[in-house]
C-alpha cells in the first residue's frame, strides 16, 4: 500500500463526457453539437474581440449579455447569471442552491452531471424513476426532500413536461429550489422562464452549446429571482472567477441578438428531427417522441451496443449508455440532412445482415 497520502477526489467517478475523435468523414452525432455553424454575426463579433483589447479584463459584472438576455424574457439583469457553459453553471448552482439537510431529488434516468456533482459538492439525494413510458412523472417529488432538479426536456430521452405540471411542481414545492436545466428547451418544449417572476424558489437553466452552435465558446446561463442569482454570484465569487472572457462575452451576445439564425436553425433542426424519426420508424424502430435536438430509439432485433458498434465501424457515432433500462437505446444527435441520409444508409445496411 503507498504511504503516500491520496487526494479524496480519486475516490470519485467522473463525468463522462462524449468522445470528440478524429475520424476522416466522420458524422459525428454523439453529442448533441448543432450541426451548423454559428451565426455570422457572432463570428464576427468574436473576430472583432480578438483585438489589442485582450490586454484589458473582460467586464467582470458581463453586463451587456446578462442585459441582453434578461430583456427578451421581461426581466432585469439582476435576474440573470452567466458562466462557462451551463455545466459551470449547474455546478455553481449545486453548491449555492442544492445543499439542504433533506435529499435533492432527481430522476433517476437524466442528465449524467447530476450525480458526479453530488458527490463532488457531498449533496445527498435520491433518485425518482421515470414511469414505464420513459416519462418524468411529476406526482411522484411529492415526497421529503430539500431540493428538486430536472431537465426539460429530459436527457437523454429528449421528452418534455408540459408547463402547467412544472407550474404545479413549483406551488408544491414553495418551500424549496427547484431548478429546470433547459439545455434543450429550444427545440419544441415550453421554457419555465416565464414562471420566474410568480415563483422565487425557481432557477432555469441554458446554454448556448445547442440551439445557438457554440458548444466550443462554452457559455451558459441562469435566469432566477434576484436571491437566487445573488447566491450563485457568491460561490462564483470564492472562486475569484470572471465570468467569461472577452470573446465568449462579444460572441454570446451577439448570437442572442441574431434572432433570425436562431429560428431559422431551430426550425430546420425541428424539420430534420421528423424526418429522421419517421426514417427510423419505417426500419422498425421505436423512436421516444422527442422535443430535443437528439432522438432515443431502440430495435428489436438488436442490442444499442451492437448498433453503436457497427455504426461506429461506418464512421457514424452516436452515444449509448451501458446503463440498466436505457442499455437498448440509441441516442442520436439531429445532424444536417447529409448526414441523418448517412446513418439512415448505414442502419439500412446493418439491418439488413440480420
Ligand atoms: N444540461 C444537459 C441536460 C445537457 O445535456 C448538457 C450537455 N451535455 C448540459 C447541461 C451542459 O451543456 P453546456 O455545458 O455545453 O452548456
Amino acid at each position: 500500500m503507498s504511504r503516500f497520502w491520496s487526494p479524496i477526489v480519486h475516490a470519485l467517478s467522473p463525468y463522462v463526457a462524449g468522445e470528440q475523435p478524429r475520424i476522416d468523414n466522420l458524422v459525428k452525432l454523439n453529442t448533441n453539437e448543432c450541426p451548423y455553424p454559428p451565426s455570422p454575426a457572432a463570428l464576427t463579433a468574436i473576430r472583432e474581440a480578438a483585438s489589442d483589447a485582450l490586454r484589458l479584463y473582460p467586464d467582470p459584472t458581463a453586463l451587456e449579455l446578462r442585459q441582453a438576455i434578461a430583456a427578451d424574457l421581461g426581466l432585469t439583469a439582476e435576474a440573470v447569471f452567466v458562466g462557462n457553459g451551463s455545466d459551470e453553471v449547474l455546478a455553481h448552482a449545486f453548491v449555492a442552491l442544492l445543499k439542504q439537510e433533506a435529499p435533492l431529488l432527481y430522476p433517476d434516468i437524466s442528465y449524467s452531471f447530476y450525480p458526479t456533482y453530488c458527490r463532488l459538492f457531498e449533496i445527498g439525494a435520491e433518485t425518482v424513476s421515470l414511469d414505464a413510458a420513459m416519462r418524468i412523472c411529476l406526482e411522484d417529488y411529492d415526497r421529503p426532500c430539500g431540493a428538486i432538479i430536472l431537465p426539460n426536456p429530459n436527457a437523454p430521452t429528449g421528452i418534455a413536461l408540459p408547463l402547467e405540471a412544472i407550474r404545479q411542481l413549483l406551488l408544491r414545492h414553495a418551500d424549496k429550489p427547484v431548478i429546470i436545466d433547459e439545455a434543450y428547451v429550444d427545440f419544441g418544449a415550453e421554457s419555465a422562464t416565464a414562471l420566474i417572476a410568480e415563483h422565487p424558489n425557481l432557477l432555469v437553466i441554458q446554454t448556448f452549446s445547442k440551439s445557438r452552435a457554440l458548444a466550443g465558446l462554452r457559455v451558459g446561463f441562469a435566469v432566477g429571482q434576484p436571491h437566487l442569482i445573488e447566491a450563485l454570484e457568491r460561490v462564483k465569487d470564492s472562486f475569484n472567477s470572471y465570468p467569461l472572457d472577452r470573446l465568449a462575452l462579444a460572441g454570446a451576445t451577439a448570437a442572442w441578438k441574431d434572432r433570425h439564425w436562431f429560428e431559422t436553425h431551430r426550425d430546420l433542426i425541428v424539420a430534420s428531427r421528423a424526418r429522421l424519426t419517421e426514417a427510423l420508424e419505417t426500419l422498425g424502430f421505436e423512436v421516444l417522441p422527442s422535443s430535443a435536438n437528439f432522438v432515443f430509439a431502440r430495435h428489436s432485433a438488436r442490442t444499442g451496443a451492437d448498433l453503436a458498434a457497427a455504426l461506429r465501424a461506418r464512421a457514424v457515432l452516436v452515444r449509448h449508455f451501458a446503463k440498466p433500462r436505457i442499455a437498448d437505446y440509441l441516442r442520436i444527435s439531429i445532424g444536417t440532412q447529409a448526414e441523418c441520409d448517412r446513418l439512415v444508409g448505414a442502419l439500412t445496411e446493418i439491418l439488413a445482415q440480420d
